[in-house]
């Protein structure tokens, strides 16, 4: 029988021992945090065949989205994605893990919270763990398991160690929820990019209802993303949505948002997942999707390598990959072009109806739709 070690009770290590031990394996989750209660990091954004693909996620829904307004240095809209159905929704992700956490205790899943992997070693008899539990202050060894998944997020220290390898550049992300009122369509996405305030970040505007959202920022400069927060994003969503803060509603919550893509994700008995090893959609930094994704043929890798698996797995993280140099193309090309281009066209929004809403993962497939709105604009002769 196989028996697993989870690095790692975040959103990756639930979701692997969830379906490993629905395929008959045994399980321990080593969680580092000391509480059970999850770290608030994560906007929770994801699209609706994510969404369907996370056990429990529908029932921790709090809004949906059906258009996505992109302002780039400016502020009006430079493009509206929009579909006539619902497909992005917003989940509570801290109430989500913990229904993940009940459900893997009820079945009787070990997860020891405060329980730090500090190393990680194959011998002969199989993956040795020494572990550092917080709670009574001592170092143990764990007996050997015969596979190791490592879902311990950024840093990725461990999945090196097991043969696992990424491309990562870590942002910083910070939000926070605010009291609004303002013309804002609860059912819409605001997003905002601007290379020079924000580098290879951008910002964010996320309803929860008409009068609560929560406004966002990933940075790649050295700056304080709290002052970014305050002193420009705000202030630009104000006044391109016609909008005023009223109050704070929770205080300032984030982590890493990670841009990348992972190299090599199997090692000898070992597989690497999540953050760990950057998979992340790189346009938005939302890691969910391939998260929910791998963590479904993880039994298979673990127990019976078959092809069509395998290509499966080498399918998404192409995506990745590709997904990654799209973004690095298109924030170069923004930082090169769009001043210039906005003194030359006079742009009117450019709308773009999703044909498929997969499409909200699948961002490379938008582009040639965008080209050919973009020359389209041109040719009807907005020239100045
Ligand atoms: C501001 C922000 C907004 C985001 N918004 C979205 C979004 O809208 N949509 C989306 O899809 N994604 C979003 N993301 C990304 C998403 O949150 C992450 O991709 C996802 O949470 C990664 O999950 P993970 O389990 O791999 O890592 P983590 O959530 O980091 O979990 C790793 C866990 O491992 C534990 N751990 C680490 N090392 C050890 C060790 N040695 N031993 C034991 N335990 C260990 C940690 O304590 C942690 O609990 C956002 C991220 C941020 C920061």
């Amino acid at each position: 029988m196989l028996k697993a070690i989870i690095v790692g009770g975040g959103i990756s290590g639930l979701l692997s021992a969830y379906h490993l031990l629905h395929s008959g394996a045994s399980v321990v989750v080593y969680e580092r945090r000391v509480t059970r209660t999850p770290h608030r990091h994560c906007t929770g954004i994801v699209s609706k065949e994510t969404l369907e693909r996370i056990p429990f996620a529908s029932k921790h829904t709090l809004q949906k989205y059906n258009s996505i307004f992109f302002y780039i240095n400016g502020y009006t809209p430079f493009l509206e994605l929009y579909s006539s159905s619902y497909f992005a929704y917003r989940i509570n992700r801290v109430e989500h893990e913990e229904k993940l956490q009940e459900v893997l205790l009820s079945k009787g899943v070990d997860i020891r919270f405060g329980h730090e992997v500090i190393s990680l070693v194959k011998k002969q008899s199989g993956w040795v763990a020494t572990i550092r539990d917080w709670l009574r202050k001592d170092l143990y060894r764990d007996e050997p398991f015969n596979f190791a998944v490592i879902a311990e997020g950024f840093s990725g220290r461990i999945a090196k160690r097991v043969g696992c390898d990424s491309t990562s550049i870590p942002l910083i992300g910070l939000q926070k929820d605010y009291k609004i009122k303002g013309l804002i369509d609860e059912h819409a996405l605001y997003i905002y990019i601007n290379p020079t305030v924000l580098g290879l970040g951008f910002a964010w505007l996320a309803p929860i209802d008409t009068h609560k959202a929560t406004i966002g920022v990933a940075t790649s400069l050295s700056v304080s993303p709290a002052r970014v927060l305050e002193q420009h994003v705000t202030k630009f969503f104000q006044r391109s949505l016609r909008a005023f803060i009223l109050g704070e509603e929770s205080q300032l919550y984030g982590g890493i948002v990670l841009m990348g893509y992972p190299q090599k994700v199997i090692g000898v008995d070992a597989v690497c997942l999540g953050d760990a090893v950057s998979m992340v959609k790189s346009v938005s930094g939302g890691g969910l999707y391939a998260i929910s994704y791998f963590s479904q043929m993880l039994p298979q890798v673990a127990l019976q390598y078959d092809n069509a698996t395998m290509n499966r797995m080498a399918k998404l993280l192409n995506q990745l990959k590709r997904q990654y140099y799209l973004k690095v193309l298109l924030w170069q090309g923004i930082n090169n072009f769009s001043f210039m281009l906005s003194k030359v066209i006079r742009w009117r929004t450019i709308r773009i109806r999703l044909r498929s809403n997969s499409y909200f993962d699948e961002h490379e497939k938008i582009l040639p739709g965008f080209i050919f709105e973009t020359l389209k604009n041109m040719l009807k002769g907005k020239l100045h």
